[in-house]
């Protein structure tokens, strides 16, 4: 599997793009603004879009999308989500207000997209490629994704706080190969972390320590503006596991 980091950041501005993951050509986990950068024919092309919850950050370019390539597509986008996940996506996005439902358009029987849903620990088999979310604590409802080639696997930790679910899961992985995990704020404002339900390097350290297995490590998700500051508590809070920021245009095989 191939996978390139559309988006990383935790906001906008200048070359910053937010949270949005290509797998192959074909499957998307998140829809932040880094889905922006791709040709109509790379967005027609994605035919499976994982989310791992609805905010914004994640998620704001995915109607946009839909709607761009809705017309050059022969079957619908498959949108997957925990069932939680899909009915705020349903209540407050796809609900006519804010944009159209595309499950019912242009009809019912052939629409442009279809709502699947999943649950923690049970694996989407796409061919030779399995995606299984993985848990997240979160203010909202969350959820990771766990990618396996086969050969390999990816883990995506998405947005959330201290999580000793996240570690159970990731420690049974034999094949880990990747751990991309968020660290949204610096220690400077770690109360913020807290109650937004992030992780910052302090808070980061304590969940590494829970990793069983060797693993290449990308921290991603940092707030604009405060990358360098992060990036150097990151070094110093856990510097033994040798962790790299996440970066745009990053391409992981496994
Ligand atoms: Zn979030
Ligand atoms: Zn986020």
């Amino acid at each position: 599997m191939k996978m390139k980091t559309l988006g990383c950041s935790g906001g906008i501005g200048a070359n910053l793009r937010t949270t949005t993951l290509l797998v192959d050509d074909d499957i998307l986990i998140d829809g932040g603004t880094g889905l922006s950068d791709l040709s109509l024919e790379e967005l027609a092309r994605i035919d499976h879009i994982f989310i791992t919850h609805s905010h914004l950050d994640h998620t704001a370019c995915i109607p946009l999308m839909i709607d761009s390539v809705a017309r050059y597509r022969s079957k619908p986008i498959r949108l997957y989500a925990t069932e939680a996940v899909l009915r705020i996506l349903r209540e407050h996005m796809f609900n006519w207000l804010l944009w159209p439902d595309f499950s019912c358009i242009p009809s019912e029987a052939e629409p442009f997209v279809t709502y699947h849903t999943v649950a923690v620990g049970e694996g989407v088999v796409l061919g030779s490629r399995r995606i299984t979310p993985i848990p997240a604590q979160h203010v909202v409802p969350a959820v990771g994704y766990h990618l396996d080639s086969g050969d390999g696997s990816l883990v995506f930790t998405g947005d959330t706080t201290s999580n000793d679910a996240l570690w159970d899961a990731v420690n049974r992985i034999d094949n880990l190969r990747y751990l991309i995990i968020e660290t949204a704020f610096s220690d400077e404002q770690k109360e913020i972390a807290i109650l937004s339900k992030h992780l910052c390097p302090d808070l980061l350290a304590k969940e590494l320590a829970k990793l069983r297995r060797p693993a290449d490590i990308y921290v991603t998700h940092l707030k604009p503006g405060e990358e360098s500051i992060i990036a150097n508590e990151v070094e110093e809070s856990v510097g033994s596991f040798c962790p790299k920021i996440l970066r745009r245009g990053q391409l992981f095989e496994f």
